[in-house]
């Protein structure tokens, strides 16, 4: 799914946009357009040495109906996303902006097994065989998304 970043998503609160170093770059236009429109917004770079405290907190200071984008290499989105779920976000809330290829994990619906997938649309199962479909369901009890069987 091909989102598209050069505009804020309308009727939101608040946003809150949180970065890496790599990612900051990303959230310019949108931490702009936020500035013009007069939304209040908080603009955090996180390093990679930021406290899981200080990003603990960050999160915790946040308001329902806030809207939160994340922007930066995978390992970064990951882990603000798991922050952001742990403060009570669901993936309904953000959207996420990865810098370089963006590896998931991919759940296969026969086997149940994850593999990892990167932008294929279609993989085969390395587990049972089975031809998948990656879809953008994700699903937070698995922190991974769902492989359907793949109808041609
Ligand atoms: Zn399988």
């Amino acid at each position: 799914m091909i989102q598209d970043h050069s505009s804020l998503i309308e009727g939101k609160r608040k946003f809150l946009f949180c970065a890496d170093s790599e990612g900051a770059r990303s959230l310019y236009i949108l931490v702009r357009q936020a500035m013009d429109e007069n939304v209040p917004f908080d603009f955090q770079i996180f390093s990679e040495e930021s406290e899981e405290g200080f990003v603990d907190e960050w999160f915790s200071q946040q308001k329902m109906g806030a809207y939160l984008y994340i922007s930066g290499k995978a390992d970064f989105v990951k882990r603000m996303q798991g922050e952001a779920i742990k403060a009570g976000f669901s993936e309904h809330d953000w959207q996420l902006l990865t810098i370089g290829s963006a590896k998931k994990r991919l759940v296969c619906c026969t086997c149940h097994s994850e593999s990892e997938v990167e932008d294929e649309t279609h993989v085969t199962c390395i587990h049972c065989g089975q031809e998948l479909e990656v879809s953008d369901h994700y699903s937070r009890r698995l922190d991974a998304y769902l492989g359907y069987v793949s109808i041609k």
